[in-house]
């Protein structure tokens, strides 16, 4: 039986034995509630203010300016419509990119039925959002510009400091969905220049369901649950101690190995690449060359749909993604290749490959070896594909 291949990280990844060690205690041994006052409690409370810490290290920043959050979808939610309503007298107007995720897309599209106005900035052929549009769109009336560090489809890395500055200079809160950065690149939010910054557990080797919001000292910003006065009266809600715990210490691990870990990344991930442009005709390689996260690929087959090809690998024990994981199973092409200029045809045909932990050498080599004969197969069957003379099977211009 073949090895399975898991080539899916940005979609989640498996929690770190380390940190499930971690967590265990804390389900039912010290399992007091950190707001009760007794003993056996607080031994919870210190293991949540201990876990802040770490979090806050790996971003270089204070314990005070982290709130705990149930994942990366709530730490945008809680960013954007804090900052949106806390500052509404200030002016109604937010700035997005149109390469976001949905996490913050959605958030941005239920503003605007609540009276809103966002202006969703383009980006270049590789993803990098258009700094001279961005500047262009600030008016008196903006109050949060929210663009995000790293791409989950195609990886490129927004230029964020830049950003900061420009936001900085028209006195505009900047917000940065750092969901697939943190754990994978250098986050110091005073290196960035951010005043909000998301993150989630599950897409660096930690648990499901549990995330953080960095906001600095002063940010104004309103509650997004209301309840008890928990997280300094800033997120209702009894504490998931045992996933707090878990991502204290995933960010402790990944600050001494990320570094590491990226070159090893980027070896597999320029393996694969070359590999598949070697062995396959009409492959189009998507996202920044050098501004792009170590382990993903993002390609686009001509003549072929993503989804058959991900069907086809599943069949031979490789899971990769087409598009992001949420848009999986929808017939729209991603939203993200749409802004990068690919034309809706060649778009149908992306397929993501995001490396992780245990990928090596070998597993990259089989997903060289089996994704020709597929593609070949899928596209011998495609009304699309090349005919024996090299001419398109179906060519529009000779109809
Ligand atoms: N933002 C980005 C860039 C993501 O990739 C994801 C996860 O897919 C999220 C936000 C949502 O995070 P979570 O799954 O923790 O809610």
């Amino acid at each position: 039986m073949e090895k399975f291949i898991y080539l899916d990280h940005n979609a989640t990844t498996p929690t770190d034995p380390r940190v499930v060690a971690a967590m265990k205690p804390y389900f039912s041994e010290w399992y007091g509630n950190p707001s009760s006052v007794y003993k056996f409690a607080q031994k919870a409370q210190k293991a949540k203010e201990l876990a802040r810490s770490k979090v806050a290290k790996i971003l270089n920043t204070k314990p005070e300016e982290i709130v705990f959050t149930s994942g990366g979808t709530e730490a945008d939610n809680f960013a954007i419509k804090g900052v949106a309503y806390a500052n509404k007298e200030k002016g109604n107007h937010i700035i997005t990119s149109k390469i976001e995720h949905h996490a913050v897309l959605n958030t941005c599209k239920w503003l605007e039925k609540q009276g809103f106005n966002v202006t969703y900035i383009g980006v270049d052929k590789y993803g990098i959002v258009d700094l001279d549009e961005l500047k262009d769109a600030i008016t008196d009336k903006t109050i949060l510009i929210t663009v995000m560090h790293a791409n989950n489809e195609v990886g490129t890395i927004e230029p964020i400091p830049e950003i900061a500055k420009l936001a900085k200079e028209k006195n505009v809160y900047f917000h940065t969905d750092a969901v697939q950065a943190v754990g994978k690149i250098p986050t110091d939010v005073n290196e960035l220049g951010v005043d909000l910054l998301s993150l989630s557990g599950h897409k660096f080797y930690g648990p499901k369901g549990v995330g953080a919001l960095f906001i600095r000292k002063r940010t104004k910003i309103d509650g997004l649950l209301h309840g008890g006065r928990h997280e300094r009266n800033r997120r209702a809600g009894t504490e998931n101690v045992p996933g707090i715990v878990g991502l204290g210490k995933t960010c402790e691990i990944a600050m001494e190995e990320r570094e590491e870990e990226a070159k090893r990344l980027r070896a597999l991930r320029d393996r694969l690449e070359k590999g598949i442009a070697e062995n396959i005709e009409d492959v189009v390689i998507n996202g920044h060359p050098g501004k792009r996260l170590a382990g993903t690929l993002n390609i686009c087959i001509k003549y072929v749909e993503g989804e058959s090809m991900l069907l086809n690998l599943d069949y031979e024990g490789i899971a990769a993604s087409s598009g992001s994981a949420c848009t999986s199973g929808s017939l729209e092409p991603s939203h993200v290749l749409l802004a990068l200029g690919i034309p809706p045809e060649v778009a149908h045909g992306s397929l993501r490959f995001s490396l992780g932990r245990d990928n090596t050498d070998e597993d990259i080599d089989r997903v060289i070896e089996v994704l020709p004969p597929i593609v070949k197969k899928l596209r011998a069957m495609s009304p699309f594909g090349k005919d024996r003379e090299g001419g398109l099977k179906w060519d529009t211009q000779k109809r």
